[in-house]
């Protein structure tokens, strides 16, 4: 626990030397500096950052009593997206992988990252900061899904 503690203090806003170059990536990346105050998606408890074998990710405070688990930025530690409970991360990882055929490998009909997010915000209507797969309910995850689909089905 303590140690835990000590890797928030050390990792949380500090935005290590973010030059201009870099700027845009760091704005798609939005990290909600709350990690503190971040609530478990399965139970509503506060999550601690933890440090795994692929870097950090956030579990719920109340483990090994609850599992519930969320994504983090595995340099940065930053939260990604909102905690959801299992059934929602499922969902999400669907709508993901379904989604990232548009943009990803090499036979994709859009040609980069950006397009494919602009035209998600468009259809999802959503602003910058909401049109991430990783702030998704079940039910946007479904309608992304079905967006993605019959988007290629005009193509
Ligand atoms: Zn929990």
């Amino acid at each position: 626990m303590v140690l835990v503690q000590i890797v928030v203090k050390r990792f949380s806003p500090a935005k290590a030397a973010v030059g201009s170059a870099r700027k845009t990536a760091s704005n798609r990346t939005q990290p909600t500096s709350a990690s503190k105050l971040l609530k478990c998606g399965e139970c509503g408890a506060l999550m601690v950052l933890k440090r795994g074998k692929y870097g950090y990710f956030y579990s719920c405070e109340r483990y090994p009593h609850c599992r519930g688990i969320h994504s983090a930025n595995k340099r940065t530690g930053a939260p990604l997206g909102i905690p959801a409970n299992r059934q929602t991360i499922e969902a999400r990882k669907r709508a993901h992988k379904i989604f990232d055929l548009l943009w990803r490998g090499q036979n994709s009909p859009m040609k980069s990252r950006p397009e494919a997010y602009a035209w998600l915000r468009k259809v999802m209507k959503l602003s910058k900061t909401d049109g991430h797969i990783g702030r998704f309910s079940i039910e946007q995850c479904q309608q992304l899904i079905d967006k993605v689909t019959s988007w290629y089905k005009k193509v």
